[in-house]
């Protein structure tokens, strides 16, 4: 058989496994926007079924052997990207030894089931021994694949962020430490209060749809490709980069709705720009978690938490909510929206404090890998690090170390690529300010034409490039946290006149 005939049916066998994957991202989206409840157990079912089917194709032998065949041949670029992309979520799968993947599967749905009943009993003890049956799996798995000294928890971090070792991890967290930690001591020695009430009650539901809808519009979401929907929990999924799908949900601060479509906009703007090239391959997605998580933060604070952005968007938020905003000047909106309050849920933290949640988990969950730390330590060490780094002690384990949902899921090595992602928007927006006025862009409203430079360097690339060539080949640097660090000390020093 010749290469041509190989590439074909490989691309055969890579069509059918996406077209399972496709239906069960819109199963998915579905489950979480208009799917009555009654048929949670049934679409549960057809899910899993799917799933099934998908891992068969994907840790078969056929696309084994046809992956091996065309190993060498000299494709486009893309092809390259589409076979590298194929080969590494193939060895994602087979990380779960195929004998021990049904019961894999069956431990996190258990697991993830006494994680929302420990939550709400505030009993962190139910949690504990599926949580060290968790993590005896993931560290056997990664055994099996460690290279010759590799840790086991750098094994980990390589699935959700290529090349990013703990060394590396360990020296970026240090920083955060050194600089973050004395700032937000310095802010609240400071006690200003920045007045943030009016954010709160009395936003009607009609009218966080028509701004989101405005705002999404704004920054260049393109709905002839994507949609909106609402959910509990806001969220972006995409089939491929035409059909593009993000929620949001209606709040009574409107600054969580307000923001939380701007940071969902910025994943589904990357999405849409990944080259039609890619289209329904299995390089046609972000390039990273990390990466993705860049592009949302970008947008959610980078832009959307500049002075300039809302310059000339302020007034039409007036216009939209006049009994709230009408008697609100823009300063203290723009205040209110940036303000630090460290406080001891990840998912409302503000910008400044946000990495130094993060940094807690990767230093636990670093330790537990290790062996350093065992589960019964957690609850207690969880509040000692929230009070050195944040200042504050969580009230409960449910405001504590339960409030996660991801080491029930078996997700450990995932946080720090939230923290990444903060740092890899800072290097990007510090790169983007030499090249062009930022802040004129902003305040003219021309948000195409930030959009179409991510895009081109950026976006199009989908998975053709790693994070760290993406940042290397467009800022002509590594990686830099200084960026990060130097944005958030600029900011909020301003902010608080310190
Ligand atoms: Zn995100």
């Amino acid at each position: 058989m010749n290469m041509d005939q190989s590439w074909k049916e490989l691309n055969e066998e890579l069509g059918k496994a996406r077209a399972l994957e496709e239906a069960e991202i819109l199963f998915e989206w579905d489950n979480e926007t208009l799917a009555p409840p009654a048929a949670m157990e049934y679409t549960a079912r057809t899910m899993e079924r799917l799933a099934g089917m998908y891992f068969r194709i994907m840790t078969g032998d056929r696309l084994g052997e046809l992956l091996e065949k065309c190993r060498d041949r000299q494709g486009t670029e893309e092809e390259q990207a589409v076979l590298r992309a194929a080969e590494k979520k193939r060895r994602e799968l087979i990380l779960v030894p195929a004998e021990e993947y049904e019961a894999y599967s069956g431990l996190k749905a258990r697991a993830s089931a006494l994680w929302a009943r420990a939550r709400k009993a505030e009993d962190f003890e139910r949690f504990a021994p599926a949580l060290e049956e968790i993590i005896a799996c993931r560290k056997r798995f990664a055994a099996g694949r460690a290279k010759e000294g590799q840790s086991l928890y750098d094994v980990m971090l390589d699935e959700f962020e290529e090349g990013f070792s703990s060394e590396k991890l360990d020296r970026f967290f240090a920083l955060l430490r050194k600089e973050l930690v004395p700032l937000l001591e310095q802010i609240r020695e400071k006690g200003t209060e920045i007045p943030c009430s009016f954010l709160q009650g009395g936003y009607s539901g009609e009218g966080q749809e028509k701004l989101a809808e405005y705002l999404a519009k704004y920054l260049g979401f393109d709905f002839e490709r994507g949609v909106m929907g609402v959910s509990a929990h806001p969220f972006t999924t995409a089939l491929h980069s035409r059909d593009v799908r993000f929620t949001t949900h209606y709040d009574s601060r409107v600054d969580h709705s307000l923001f939380s479509v701007i940071h969902e906009c910025g994943h589904g703007i990357y999405e849409q720009g990944i080259s039609p090239l890619l289209v329904q391959t299995a390089a046609g997605e972000g390039a990273s978690m990390g990466m993705h998580e860049s592009q949302s933060r970008f947008y959610e604070n980078m832009i959307g938490r500049n002075r300039a952005f809302w310059e000339p968007v302020y007034p039409r938020l007036q216009e939209l909510f006049p009994g709230c905003l009408g008697n609100i000047d823009m300063e203290t909106f723009y205040r209110a929206v940036n303000r630090v309050e460290p406080g001891p849920i990840r998912i409302e933290a503000d910008e400044l404090t946000y990495s130094l949640h993060i940094m807690v988990r990767y230093e636990l969950e670093k330790g537990l890998i290790a062996g350093e730390i065992s589960v019964g330590d957690l609850p207690g060490l969880w509040e000692k690090k929230y009070e050195e780094y944040l200042g504050i002690r969580p009230q409960s384990v449910s405001q504590g170390v339960l409030q996660d949902i991801h080491w029930s899921q078996g997700s450990i090595g995932y946080f720090p690529s939230y923290a990444l992602g903060s740092a890899f928007a800072a290097q990007i927006y510090g790169y983007m300010n030499k090249e062009m006025d930022m802040e004129e862009l902003m305040r003219t409203g021309r948000m195409d034409v930030i959009r179409e430079y991510l895009r081109e360097h950026v976006h199009q690339y989908g998975k053709r490039k790693n994070s760290r060539e993406i940042l290397r080949e467009m800022t002509g640097q590594e990686f830099e946290p200084a960026y990060y660090v130097e944005y958030l000390k600029e900011k909020f020093r301003r902010l608080y006149g310190i």
